[in-house]
């Protein structure tokens, strides 16, 4: 199986309720666009020539009114010279057509342009924002330079979350779910699926600090974190439980699939052993428990306790399946 990395764990973006995955640092995207111009097509400032536009075009109305009040006293004036009358009356008509048509083309221009380009794009803007989307560009250039500039800030409030609960989940040193993770997710899949908890100690850890330093230690527990990362299914949890203690949620497992979980083990204490980094081999006590989905999250736990007890008390270095003599067991 490729080795992942801690912070590559499916877990990150997996099955649960829990946070998105955040892998490292993001690109933040805070340049706002280009302020707006007169040039942009559909820009408000470019509507503000429909204004001029409606504005000569009521002067010219204005002009033909008064022309055809004019037209009309000259009609009343030759009344009974019947040719020139009718020729009149004529021209009137047809200026009062040309009058109507051009209002009436001003009238679709503005509707047209403050429906489609500001109406309904504000619309679709508030719908989105309702919905904690994203917004699309549309509309007049001012919409879209708004839209642009929301959409920044709304990307960049999300990673935000997301690096706040990624350092609310993880544990700083190794990546690994932390404590509070490590509950949370207990509780989620103790109850309704078929689980294995694995309960790590590192063996005689105190030694290798004292011995070797604290900054030594900590490469030691990196180690053992990258190694229950990347040795466990991509379906499994690891998780840092504090100090030297760790913890592995297995899931969709069943107790007669002991083999399973062995050779992850195996696959783990096969990577300690490998000291070619120069660090100290380290050895590790596992105790295992599977959930028969009745008992709580914290039954489970001291069900594993327990094994891993057997397997300190038996010197250290191993894995010990939770069984039923451990049951009376006081710890
Ligand atoms: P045992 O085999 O019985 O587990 O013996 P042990 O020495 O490992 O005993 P124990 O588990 O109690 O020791 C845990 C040690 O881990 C004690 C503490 O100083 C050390 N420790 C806890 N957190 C950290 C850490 O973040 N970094 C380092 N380097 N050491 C830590
Ligand atoms: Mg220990």
């Amino acid at each position: 199986m490729a080795e992942q990395t801690p912070t590559e764990q499916k877990g990150w973006s997996g099955p649960t309720t829990f946070g998105a995955a955040y892998h490292g640092p993001h690109r933040r995207s805070t340049d706002l666009p280009e302020k707006p111009g007169l040039h942009e097509k559909g820009s408000l400032r470019l509507q503000s020539i429909n204004g001029i536009i409606a504005a000569v075009a009521c002067l010219t109305s204005l002009v033909l009114l008064a022309t055809i009040q004019h037209k009309q006293a000259l009609i009343e004036e030759m009344l009974g010279t019947d040719g020139a009358a009718v020729e009149l009356l004529r021209d009137l008509m047809e200026r009062q057509q040309m009058l109507t048509g051009i209002l009436l083309l001003v009238v679709l221009i503005e509707v047209f342009s403050v429906v489609g380009l500001i109406l309904w794009p504000v619309e679709e803007y508030i719908g989105r924002i309702r919905e904690k989307k994203t917004l699309p560009l549309r509309g007049a250039y001012e919409l879209r330079y708004l839209a642009k500039a929301y959409n920044a800030m709304f990307e960049e409030n999300m990673l935000r979350n997301e690096e706040l609960r990624y350092k609310v989940e993880h544990d700083a040193l190794t990546g690994l779910y932390n404590r509070g993770a490590y509950e949370k997710l207990l509780a989620e899949h103790g109850r309704e699926d078929s689980i294995a908890l694995l309960w790590i100690d590192v063996d005689k850890f105190k030694g290798i600090n004292d011995t070797y330093g604290h900054d030594v230690g900590d490469k030691v527990l990196q180690k053992v974190a990258r190694l229950l990362a990347g040795d466990f299914r991509a379906s499994d949890y690891a998780c840092r439980t504090g100090g030297d203690e760790f913890a592995v949620i297995m899931t969709d497992i069943t107790p007669d699939q002991q083999q399973v979980v062995m050779s992850r083990v195996e696959a783990v204490q096969e990577g300690l052993r490998d000291v070619s980094d120069g660090l100290p081999l380290v050895t590790l006590s596992i105790g295992v428990a599977f959930s028969d989905q009745r008992q709580e999250g914290e039954e489970l736990f001291k069900m594993a306790d327990k094994a891993l007890y057997r397997v300190k008390e038996a010197g250290r270095n191993g894995c010990a399946f939770f069984s039923e003599e451990d049951r009376n067991r006081t710890i």
